[in-house]
C-alpha cells in the first residue's frame, strides 16, 4: 500500500503517518520525489485502517500496489534512482564502466590495470578478493590482501572500487574496504546476505541468480531496500538456458522489461555471461542498445595469464575497441 502526500504536505504530518502505520504493525518507508512525497507500506498479515490515515492533513491518496515487490517498483517511485559514489554516479541517462580483472592476482596486477582503465572512460574498478569459484581447487582469491591492494589502486588512480561478498561472516571485511559491494549471481537469494546488505550503507550490486525470474530477482532487491538500504544496482549476467555454446545465456530481454518495472539502475555484465573474449563486445553493443545504465567487464593486461576466467576476459586493446562502438551507440 502506498500513502500519496500532498506537495504540500507538512513534514509533521508525514511523520504522522509513517506513526500510524507503524501503530497497526507495518513497516513505513518515506520515498520522497520531485513532485510528492509517497509513504509506503511493507508488512504481512495485519489489518489495515486506511480511515486513520485517510483523515491525517497533507494526505492526498492511498494506492495499492498490486506486484508482490514494492519497494523497488516504478508504481511506487516513478523516478530513476541515482546512485552517488565519490567519483561519478551510476543511473539515469548515463552510461557508467565497470571494469577490471575477474580477481585481484597481486599488487602490481591491481595496479597496473588500474592505471590502464584510469586513462579511458572507466570511473568504477572491480576486482574479486573472495571468489566464489564453481571448484574448490581453483584459485579463491587473495582475501583480505586483494582488499587492500584494489583499495590502494583506487585510491591512487580516482576510482571508485567494487568486490564480492560471499557471505555474512566477511561482510565487515569487505564494507570497509569497498564503496559498492556485490552480491554475486550464487547468493542472489542468500536471505540473511541480502539481509545483512540492507543494513549497510553503501550501495549493493545484486547479480541475477543463473536460474532466477525477474520477479525472484526483484523481491532479492526487495529484501536489502526493505532493511533500510535504498542503493542497489542491478546486474544481469546471463542465465541458463538448454543453449551450450555461450556459458550462459545473456537476457537482453530482461533489459526493457526491468526498466518498466523498476526504477533501480541495471548493469549488463557480458563478460560472465558469454564466457568467451569474442562475444564480449557485441554482448555489450546489445546491452547498451536495450537500455543498460552500464556494463561491467573484465579486462586484463595479459589476458591469458589471468587466474580466473581468462576466456572470457578481454585486453585493453580489446576493450579500446569496445568503448569507441558504446561511445557510438550511446548517441543513438
Ligand atoms: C564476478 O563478477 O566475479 C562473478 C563471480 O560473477 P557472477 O556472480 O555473475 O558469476
Ligand atoms: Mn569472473
Amino acid at each position: 500500500m502506498l500513502v500519496v502526500m500532498e506537495k504540500s504536505a507538512k513534514k509533521e504530518n508525514i511523520e504522522k503517518v509513517c506513526k500510524i502505520i507503524e501503530s497497526m504493525g507495518y513497516k513505513s518507508h518515506k520515498i520522497p520525489g520531485p513532485s510528492r512525497t509517497v509513504v509506503c507500506v511493507t508488512g504481512n498479515d495485519k489489518k489495515i485502517y486506511p480511515e486513520k490515515i485517510l483523515t491525517i492533513e497533507g494526505v492526498k491518496e492511498i494506492v495499492h500496489v498490486s506486484k508482490p515487490y514494492k519497494l523497488v517498483s516504478r508504481e511506487v517511485k516513478p523516478d530513476d534512482t541515482v546512485i552517488k559514489l565519490k567519483n561519478t554516479s551510476i543511473g539515469s541517462n548515463k552510461i557508467s564502466i565497470i571494469a577490471g580483472p575477474c580477481a585481484v592476482e597481486s599488487r602490481e596486477q591491481i595496479f597496473e590495470i588500474a592505471e590502464e582503465l584510469s586513462k579511458r572512460d572507466v570511473k568504477i574498478l572491480r576486482g574479486g578478493a573472495y571468489k566464489p569459484r564453481t571448484s574448490p581447487y581453483s584459485f579463491q582469491g587473495l582475501g583480505e590482501k586483494g582488499l587492500e591492494y584494489l583499495a590502494l589502486a583506487g585510491e591512487k588512480f580516482n576510482l571508485s572500487i567494487i568486490s564480492e561478498v560471499l557471505d555474512t561472516e566477511s561482510f565487515p571485511i569487505i564494507e570497509n574496504y569497498v564503496d559498492i559491494i556485490q552480491i554475486g549471481s550464487r547468493n542472489m537469494q542468500n536471505f540473511s546476505l541480502l539481509k545483512k546488505a540492507g543494513k549497510s550503507n553503501k550501495p549493493i550490486f545484486l547479480k541475477r541468480g543463473f536460474s532466477s525470474t525477474l520477479n525472484e530477482f526483484l523481491l532479492a532487491a526487495e529484501y536489502i531496500i526493505s532493511e533500510g538500504n535504498p542503493n542497489v544496482i542491478l546486474c544481469e549476467r546471463g542465465i541458463r538456458t538448454f543453449s551450450n555454446e555461450t556459458r550462459f545465456t545473456l537476457d537482453i530481454s530482461a533489459i526493457p522489461i526491468l526498466k518498466k518495472m523498476t526504477h533501480l539502475p541495471i548493469i549488463v555484465d557480458p563478460s560472465h555471461a558469454a564466457g568467451i573474449r569474442d562475444l564480449v563486445e557485441p554482448l555489450s553493443k546489445a546491452g547498451i542498445a536495450a537500455g543498460a545504465d552500464g556494463l561491467m567487464i573484465e579486462v586484463h593486461t595479459n589476458p591469458d595469464a589471468a587466474l580466473s576466467d581468462s576466456a572470457q576476459t578481454i585486453s585493453i586493446e580489446s576493450f579500446d575497441k569496445l568503448l569507441s562502438k558504446i561511445n557510438v551507440i550511446k548517441t543513438l
